[in-house]
C-alpha cells in the first residue's frame, strides 16, 4: 500500500509514514514527506532526518531495521 503526502503529492516512504505518526499523531492516516514535515514544525528537513535516525535507532519497528535500504 502507497501513500502520498498530504501536502505536495510525492510519495511518502515508510521511514516518512513512521515519522508523521511519531511527531504528529500515532493514529495519523495522512501523512508528510520530510520536506513538509519540516516545513509544517518549521524546522530544517535535516532535523527530521535526525529524529528518523533516532527513532531507528531506538529499535523503533514502525522504522526498516538500520542497513535494510533494499526498498529504497
Ligand atoms: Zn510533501
Amino acid at each position: 500500500m502507497t501513500f502520498s503526502c498530504v501536502a505536495c503529492g510525492r510519495p511518502v516512504t515508510r521511514d516518512e509514514i513512521a515519522v508523521t505518526k511519531k511527531l504528529i499523531n500515532r493514529g495519523m492516516t495522512a501523512f508528510y514527506c520530510v520536506p513538509c514535515l519540516a516545513a509544517y514544525f518549521e524546522v530544517k528537513p535535516e532535523d527530521i532526518l535526525e529524529r528518523i535516525r533516532y527513532f531507528r535507532q531506538m529499535g523503533c519497528t514502525l522504522f526498516d531495521p538500520v542497513g535494510d535500504m533494499r526498498e529504497k
